[in-house]
């Protein structure tokens, strides 16, 4: 059975669980654990069943929970290399130095490499045969059988027994890089990545294809481009972008500049742009259509609803389609195949 069930959309926190064979893929886990646990029990989905996160982008609506939940159930998590990269720099801010300590810092440095060329040659002079026990790397301990709560790992470990990798913040059980363009597979699930235009490192939308049925996932994007309109053909489920109305936009709260973020080509989907699509590029296969990331300031769900309805009204075919709207507040029921 092939299930799919958005959690929670919005720029407040978006992820979606999409299962199929013996596979359950986390898209995304932009809740805390502790929250996209309750919420995932709520739907009527076992965390602890999980075998992947797989990440869309680096904004913290996408990974905010990402640590603490591959931690929780020892899941590997999947980037491009570009947003991994990011992640990273997003969770060890460099820190500004003056110049004393800057110059603390290289004296430091010095002292240390003066240590170690003192050492070397130290070593050089024992006798080789002294072997040196290499340490094999040790297994990082997971206290994930008894997956139940969501507390930070830290907070549950003994700062003086933790063990290295717990305290550093990028520490994940296992990373999986791939690539926009290259199909692959997890589990029973193959995967599609494409890029989409979207102020991130490297981002990218998916099609799912489990048991025959294809998903396609497209959020935070500031248009659709002609290689994006081509993954979206011959889906049976599309999750598309709504975003913001374009007028609510224009008189609402935004700063300027972030007004002119959001509308930029890398910034997210209005309603008008998505109405656009399903009007005139979509080939309306899907026998349901999401609206997603709806922004809570600059958009109202009926405004969404009815600008996609419209679009999708004119055409005969579509009747059969399902129109929904994920929500930012809690999860939406689960979609059967
Ligand atoms: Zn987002
Ligand atoms: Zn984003």
């Amino acid at each position: 059975m092939v299930r799919f069930t958005v959690l929670a959309s919005g720029s407040k926190g978006n992820s979606t669980v999409v299962s199929g064979g013996r596979t359950r893929i986390l898209v995304d886990a932009g809740l805390s654990c502790r929250e996209l646990f309750r919420r995932m029990r709520l739907a009527g989905e076992d965390p602890e069943t999980l075998d992947a996160i797989i990440v869309t982008h680096e904004h913290q609506d996408h990974i905010n929970g990402v640590s603490v939940t591959a931690r929780k159930l020892g899941i590997p998590v999947y980037f491009t290399e570009g947003t991994h990269r990011a992640w990273m720099r997003w969770l060890s801010p460099r820190r500004q130095m003056t110049y004393a300590q800057w110059m603390e810092q290289c004296r430091q440095q010095a002292a240390a490499r003066d240590a170690e060329a003192v050492a070397a040659a130290e070593q050089a002079e024992t006798d080789e045969a002294e072997s040196e026990t290499v340490g094999a790397d040790p297994e990082p301990e997971t206290d994930c059988e008894a997956v139940v709560a969501c507390e930070p790992v830290l907070d549950s470990v003994a700062a003086e027994s933790a063990p290295a990798q717990k305290q550093d913040p990028t520490w994940l059980p296992a990373v999986e890089y791939f690539q926009a363009g290259q199909p692959f597979e997890i589990g029973d699930i193959a995967v599609s990545p494409f890029t989409i235009p979207h102020d991130a490192a490297d981002p990218v939308g998916f099609v799912f294809r489990a048991e025959g049925v294809r998903m396609a996932f497209a959020t935070d994007l500031g248009y659709i481009p002609p290689n994006v309109k081509a993954q979206l053909k011959g889906v049976d489920l599309l999750l598309l972008e709504s975003n913001h109305d374009l007028e609510m936009l224009r008189d609402g709260p935004y700063p300027w500049q972030v007004k002119q973020r959001v509308l930029s080509r890398v910034g997210h989907l209005s309603n008008e742009a998505a109405a656009d699509f399903l009007e005139n590029g979509y080939d309306g296969q899907a026998a349901y259509v999401i609206l997603a990331h709806l922004s809570e300031s600059n958009n109202l769900p009926e405004l969404a609803r009815v600008t996609a309805e419209r679009a999708l009204q004119g055409r005969a075919s579509l009747l059969a389609n399902r129109l929904l709207l994920a929500a930012q507040s809690e999860p939406l029921a689960s979609v059967y195949f």
